[in-house]
């Protein structure tokens, strides 16, 4: 039976590193899969991991139909067992209708991998879709770290060495050079994402070099208005 399982964790946990690793296990019994990928950090077409390896794949772009592109392949003689879909957080609601589709109806394994929350912590729309539709959802075992030590649950944007929370949801980082000026990315536990307390903003805060402000009362909540939730 063919599955679509959706493979979750927040930035750094290894996805990419996990999506050419089961890629290479399929291909390695035979199976023929394509592999898709969106706004990937190391550009187009390219997926790739932060220990160094990559891939070529197929960019999604926005008015990709799934349905259509493997059908047109199986009617062109060219057999798809699975599909690799990373990034997925980036795809549109209807994109991850597609892939169901092709799930049931095409007995195509779909595997996606994609952080669920962005910057607001608020769900992107394809991976809540993802989340509605998959037949598993798998949170990775490998844990990306908080500076403090602690599990990090969730992605903080940085603009310019500050941490913000409102935003357009989709920039995509590490060498992105906007307008608004450089953003980066930093995984922190949600009890320092909600302090605004990035690893720079801790080490500012702190006594000397060797002592981090674990103590909550040195990284207080910020005095700020609750921004407004919506889409
Ligand atoms: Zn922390």
């Amino acid at each position: 039976m063919a599955e679509l399982v959706f493979f979750s964790g927040t930035m750094d946990c290894g996805k990419s590193t996990l999506a050419l690793q089961m890629d290479h296990n399929h291909a390695a019994r035979g199976r023929r899969g394509l592999i898709f990928t969106k706004h990937d950090r190391a550009g187009e077409s390219v997926l790739s991991s932060r220990l160094g390896l990559s891939t070529s794949a197929l960019e999604v772009e926005d008015d990709l139909d799934f349905w259509d592109a493997i059908v047109g392949q199986a009617t062109n003689g060219l057999r798809v067992d699975y599909l690799i879909c990373d990034e997925a957080q980036f795809y549109t609601p209807e994109q991850v209708e597609q892939l169901a589709r092709l799930v049931d109806e095409m007995g195509v394994d779909v595997y996606a991998f994609g952080i669920t929350a962005d910057f607001r912590t608020a769900l992107f729309p394809g991976s809540r879709r993802m989340i509605e539709l998959a037949d598993r959802v798998q949170v990775l075992q490998v844990e990306a770290l908080c500076w403090c030590g602690q599990r990090a649950t969730h992605n903080a944007r940085v603009i310019d060495g500050v941490m913000v929370v409102e935003g357009e949801q989709v920039v995509v980082g590490d060498t992105a050079s906007t307008d608004a000026g450089v953003v980066e990315y930093e995984v922190l536990c949600r009890r320092h994402y909600m302090r605004r307390m990035t690893s720079a903003a801790a080490r500012a805060a702190s006594p000397s070099a060797e002592v981090l402000p674990f103590d909550l009362d040195l990284c207080p909540l910020p005095v700020v208005p609750t921004p407004a939730r919506g889409a």
